[in-house]
């Protein structure tokens, strides 16, 4: 079977390890010239590992990753909210790991024994067929394929081409990501919550941390940030234990900066052209589930496509089958999302005595098998 995939990211890369791993070789494009994952850090909750468990990639994670084994919250204070056991809610998928993005994908690359990578090209144009796509590529190459699989990422070419009206929409946040020294010592996940404001820190090597910093504020205001603001002035309200990350941020530090965007489509098929990962799905990374769903995605597609023999029925089985869990993810980022813009008064007694219930509630669903 003959097999597009656009885009060399988590998505990308995944689907065509899953799809080795089966017996069958996809082409892929990726749009930038140099490879190397930019970005900062990942967090992957159990059932990411145990995705990337399944496809044959969990022990050279883990050979690079820090275990996370705790999820601490705590008010902008620095007083502890409450603090889940990660290892004992998710014993039954994996372990949750952190690690850098451009680890991450190096072994995703180191994945493929036999898929290569046209780098500095993308599709132009796709023209469906019955039982197939014409694709016209960026070079002026036009070439036939069985199934297309837009794995472009949130703003994905193959989605403009195929859902013309779907387009990415603004979350509510504005984020800045970085990786620091460890100066403050944080050894499991910490998140610490104030009014609209959230500071995150995950330990991503022995010395190094990821650290993410997030600002509630409305579309009209949101063109008002940028990556040059005064973090340290920004989040002076916050205390230790990561108040220091960002009031000594060094100048030169490479700090990511976001307007938090999501793409809700429902369905992510048209005819021979199908989309995974942020391009069908992105949302806002509250649960952290950008990942794990991508990788769920790859596994499914690969599985369904391999074991049926008509491609159109698996096509729908696909997107039958992820659409709920899917959207129970985007769900859960908004009510967390909406969470933040409480007054303290109100969030930080529903984080203490509930938000242990709360993170069950919004995770057990995720620790069924795909
Ligand atoms: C602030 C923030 C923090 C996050 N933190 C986490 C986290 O801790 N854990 C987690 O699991 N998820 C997290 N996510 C989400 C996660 O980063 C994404 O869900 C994940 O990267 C999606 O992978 P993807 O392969 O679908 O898309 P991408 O990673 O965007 O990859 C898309 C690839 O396609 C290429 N491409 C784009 N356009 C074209 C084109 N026209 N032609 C060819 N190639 C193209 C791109 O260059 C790229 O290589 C976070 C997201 C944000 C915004």
């Amino acid at each position: 079977m003959r097999i597009l995939i656009v885009g060399a990211g988590i998505a990308g890369l995944a689907f065509a390890r899953a799809l080795e791993l089966r017996g069958i070789v996809p082409d892929i494009v990726e749009r930038r010239a140099i490879w190397g994952a930019k970005g900062t850090g990942l967090f992957l909750p159990g059932n990411a590992s145990r995705a990337f468990s399944q496809l044959g990639l969990l022990p050279d994670i883990t050979k690079v990753a820090v275990p996370i084994r705790h999820q601490r919250v705590l008010s902008h204070r620095g007083e502890e909210l409450h603090n889940i056991n990660t290892e004992r809610f998710w014993a039954a998928c994996g372990p949750c790991l952190a690690l850098s993005r451009a680890d991450m994908h190096s072994l995703l690359r180191r994945g493929l024994e036999r898929t290569s990578i046209e780098m500095s090209n993308s599709v132009r144009h796709i023209r469906q067929e019955p039982d197939g796509c014409e694709v016209t590529f960026g070079n002026g190459e036009t070439k036939r394929y069985e199934l297309v699989v837009g794995a472009d990422g949130i703003r994905s070419r193959v989605r403009q081409i195929a859902f013309p009206s779907a387009s990415p929409a603004y979350t509510g946040n504005v984020c800045w990501r970085f990786v620091a020294e460890n100066v403050v010592g944080v050894d499991s996940w910490t998140a610490m919550i104030g009014r609209r404001q959230t500071l995150l820190a995950i330990p991503i090597s022995p010395s190094k941390v990821y650290v993410y910093a997030d600002h509630a504020v409305n579309l009209s205001t949101a063109w008002k940030y940028s990556g040059s603001i005064n973090l340290e002035r920004l989040f002076s309200k916050f205390s230790g234990p990561l108040f220091p990350l960002v009031k000594k941020l060094p100048p030169q530090a490479d700090l990511h900066f976001s307007h938090i965007e999501s793409v809700s489509i429902g369905d992510w098929r048209k005819k021979r052209v199908v989309l995974i990962g942020d391009a069908a799905h992105a949302s806002s990374p509250s649960m952290a589930e950008g990942a794990g769903l991508a990788c769920e995605d790859a596994l499914l597609l690969a599985k369904v496509i391999c074991e049926n023999a008509n491609v159109d029925e698996a096509l729908d089985i696909f997107v039958r089958q992820r659409e709920r869990r899917v959207s129970w993810v985007h769900k859960q980022c908004a009510a967390r999302d909406r969470m933040r813009t409480l007054p303290t008064f109100i969030s930080g007694p529903l984080l203490k005595y509930f938000g242990a219930s709360l993170y069950e509630r919004s995770y057990r669903p995720l620790l069924a098998q795909i």
